[in-house]
């Protein structure tokens, strides 16, 4: 019953549906059960029964993750070093395709083949034209309420570090301060030989020019930043590994934890939640695990520790 009612007010504010869920008896407050009723007639004739199943399977879901982001908040604030792990499941609500789940890259074998330190040094008028556009898709996208809420946990002092494996700069550009990128990032290129940096841009201007690859002043191959397969990892990598042994919790966001030596970092941590799509390797060990949408999940976070302290209520 209490099931039922808060899907007639179709609420997606977090702090309703955890007052409805820790209500006993919420069926007695809800003053919305005229809509409630006539939602379940409109759908019993097609469907009898089944709807009713499909109602009640959403809203066990619905509560389920509510609880799930009540435990988030709890942990967040309990804290005293969280650092959040992000990959590409992060920036697919922002337009970008990740890699390993059904729609993303990695199903097309081009760009497996278009993004690979092979191409890159044995095939680079192929590496230059196509790669870069490939990488080029990437850019002037825009941050997704996950990076936003990201941001604003950082400034609430609830996040301390953001390590990502996305190349995209979403976290920089929604004002997440600490930010590492540990596979690079669109905004730079550089030398293979002096590593003198230049921006991204001045890779596109060369091939335009006809200078494929292009050159640094020294006479070396610039690159993108951006750490390929084959690659050696950048120095933030070895910061990130610090930072995530000091931490107490780490949150997981958007990542199948599949890509070596990134998906090690969460047996680092003292205490993990994920929240991805799918499952991964690490979700027995995780004490939160939310299979849903990012942006979802870390806006409903976002409005409960809002609604928190608007109201005063302690969170725990
Ligand atoms: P991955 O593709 O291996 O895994 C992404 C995971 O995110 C999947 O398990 C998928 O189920 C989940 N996911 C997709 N959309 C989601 C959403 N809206 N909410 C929650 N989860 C969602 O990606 P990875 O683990 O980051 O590793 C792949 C490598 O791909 C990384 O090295 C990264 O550099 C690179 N990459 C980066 C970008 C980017 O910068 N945006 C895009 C593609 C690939
Ligand atoms: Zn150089």
């Amino acid at each position: 019953m209490r099931v039922t009612c808060t899907d007639s007010s179709d609420s997606s504010d977090p702090a309703e549906s955890a007052r409805s869920d820790e209500s006993s008896d919420a069926s007695d407050k809800c003053d919305k059960s005229i809509e409630c009723k006539s939602l379940m007639n409109f759908a019993e004739p097609d469907a009898p029964g089944a709807a009713q199943q499909r109602l009640v399977t959403k809203w066990e879901e619905r509560i389920a993750v509510t609880s799930a982001v009540k435990d988030l908040a709890q942990t967040l604030k309990h804290a005293k070093y969280t650092v959040v792990l992000t990959g590409a499941g992060v920036s697919t609500e922002s337009g970008i395709p990740d890699f390993r789940s059904s729609r993303g890259l990695w199903r097309n074998m081009d760009a497996v083949r278009l993004l690979s330190l092979e191409t890159l040094y044995y095939q680079p008028e192929v590496f230059y034209t196509k790669g870069l556009e490939l990488l080029g898709t990437m850019r002037g996208k825009k941050p997704n309420a996950a990076h936003k809420t990201l941001a604003w946990l950082e400034q609430r002092t609830l996040v301390d570090t953001v390590i990502t494996q996305n190349i995209d700069g979403l976290h920089n550009e929604s004002g997440s301060n600490r930010v590492l990128e540990i596979h690079g990032n669109l905004r730079t290129s550089s030398c293979r030989d002096c590593r003198r940096e230049t921006p991204f841009e001045f890779l596109a201007d060369a091939v335009k020019e006809g200078i494929v690859p292009p050159k640094c002043r020294c006479g070396g191959i610039v690159r993108p930043n951006v750490v390929f397969f084959g690659d050696p990892m950048p120095p933030c990598f070895d910061e990130a590994v610090q930072v995530a042994q000091k931490a107490d919790f780490m949150l997981v966001v958007g990542s199948s934890l599949q890509v070596a030596p990134v998906a090690h970092l969460p047996s680092l941590a003292k205490q993990l939640a994920i929240i991805n799509l799918e499952p991964t390797p690490y979700d027995s060990e995780a004490s939160i695990v939310i299979h849903d949408r990012a942006g979802t999940v870390l806006t409903r976070l976002l409005e409960y520790i809002k609604a928190q302290d608007n109201t005063g209520i302690s969170m725990g």
